[in-house]
């Protein structure tokens, strides 16, 4: 039988991160049902970082520390992982300010920008806008190449990746989990869940109570239109909460509609409704007409009912660990996540890297009010 210290339950970027910080000094295994560790919510990212995303709760400092991570290209990657983009937040008379920039300070500050400015970075933006809020720092994360730096790194420190092992269900026997997948049992000390959208149903099958995890689908949409030079257009949302686009190609573009369908943890498909919701929404936002719908794609963001991410030893279930509740956020905040992961794990002092932050802010069982 194959026996480990810890074993992590999915191979998304939440469990992969946290498996280039545990491996090495643990011997770490990260089993994953598919035969990829991207087909979900890692791999239908729309890939990027920005400071204000989510506003001033605790996971925008997840999300400050791990910038310099990613600069550092954190676990060891060849490529840059992150690309300058900048974001612009629109504005108009009536509407109101965007209020999740909050108090970000230094090289997070946004600028206000005048219209004739914002027309300078979005040639052809329809009327109704008459300010933005830029924010310089907003980058592309190249989140293949930090996943699959993630997973080498578990590989080169002694760990290792089984695709096409799910886990089934386990026991634990009062000092160890006695753990079932479709590859035959597996024997760990620690359990840890980090399987994104199924979080509770892993729970479940290892007798321990599930957090309440709402799956939301999310749908993205890559137009090619009749605008070239567009690779390099900011990432562009409304202070409405409706939609963002961003420059893909030279002639196309990725829109959101920033839908939330609630679904069971399932492989998620674009509904042809927010298809048609993108679209619209673009339309209204800019004069670039549109030609054609080249990819369309959707998938689960995981949230707690309190929104809030969930990391730490479950307080009725010590030897299982919860790594979920990632919600639109998993890949910009995993440098740091997985670090406070790993350091609540080793029982260690967390370190200089993650100063401001408070574990207690991301227990399991607690509810943020
Ligand atoms: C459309 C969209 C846009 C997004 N854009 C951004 C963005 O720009 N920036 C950002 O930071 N975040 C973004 N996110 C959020 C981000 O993608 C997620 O927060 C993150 O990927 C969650 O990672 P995860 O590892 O928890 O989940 P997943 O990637 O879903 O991984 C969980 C894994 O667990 C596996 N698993 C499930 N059950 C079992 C089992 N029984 N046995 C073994 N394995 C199992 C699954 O197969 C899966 O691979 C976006 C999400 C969506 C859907």
């Amino acid at each position: 039988m194959i026996c480990v210290d810890v074993l992590i339950v999915g191979g998304g970027i939440a469990g992969a991160s946290l498996g280039a910080r545990l491996s090495g000094a643990q011997n770490v295994l990260i089993i994953e049902a598919e035969d990829l560790c991207g087909r979900h919510a890692t791999g239908r990212s729309a890939a990027f970082w920005q400071a204000s995303l989510g506003g001033d709760t605790p996971e925008r400092q997840l999300s400050l520390a791990s910038k310099p991570m990613f600069d550092a290209d954190w676990p060891g990657s060849d490529t840059p992982l992150l690309r300058a983009r900048g974001a612009v937040h629109l504005t108009a008379p009536g509407i109101g300010e965007y209020e999740e920039l909050g108090d970000l300070a230094g090289e997070y500050r946004p600028v206000h920008l005048g219209r004739d400015q914002i027309d300078r970075l979005i040639p052809g933006l329809r009327q109704q806008w008459t300010g933005a809020w830029y924010e310089a720092s907003c980058a592309d994360i190249e989140v293949a190449a930090f996943h699959n730096a993630c997973l080498r790194a578990v590989r080169r420190q002694g760990g290792d990746v089984r695709t096409d092992t799910s886990f089934l269900g386990a026991r634990h026997n009062g000092d160890r989990w006695q753990v079932d997948t479709s590859n035959g049992p597996i024997d760990a000390k620690l359990l840890v869940n980090a399987a994104g959208a199924w979080g509770d149903e892993i729970a479940k099958h290892a007798g321990v109570r599930p957090l309440g995890l709402e799956p939301l689908r999310r749908t993205v949409v890559q137009l090619r239109v009749g605008r070239t030079g567009l690779k390099d257009v900011p990432f562009v949302t409304d202070s409405h909460d409706s939609f963002y686009f961003k420059g893909e190609g030279d002639n196309s573009v990725w829109v959101c509609p920033l839908d939330e369908t609630r679904m069971e943890p399932c492989d998620a498909a674009a509904e042809e409704l927010d298809v048609a919701t993108a679209i619209d929404r673009f339309e209204r936002a800019v004069d670039w007409p549109v030609e054609a719908v080249e990819r369309k794609w959707a998938g689960l963001r995981t949230f707690a009912p309190d929104r809030g991410m969930k990391f730490g030893f479950d307080s009725e279930s010590p030897a299982f660990f919860w790594c979920v509740g990632q919600g639109g956020m998993g890949i910009q905040t995993a440098p740091a996540a997985s670090l406070l992961c790993a350091k609540l794990i080793n029982g260690d002092e967390l370190p200089a890297e993650l100063a401001g932050i408070d574990p207690a802010d991301f227990a399991p069982r607690s509810v943020r009010v």
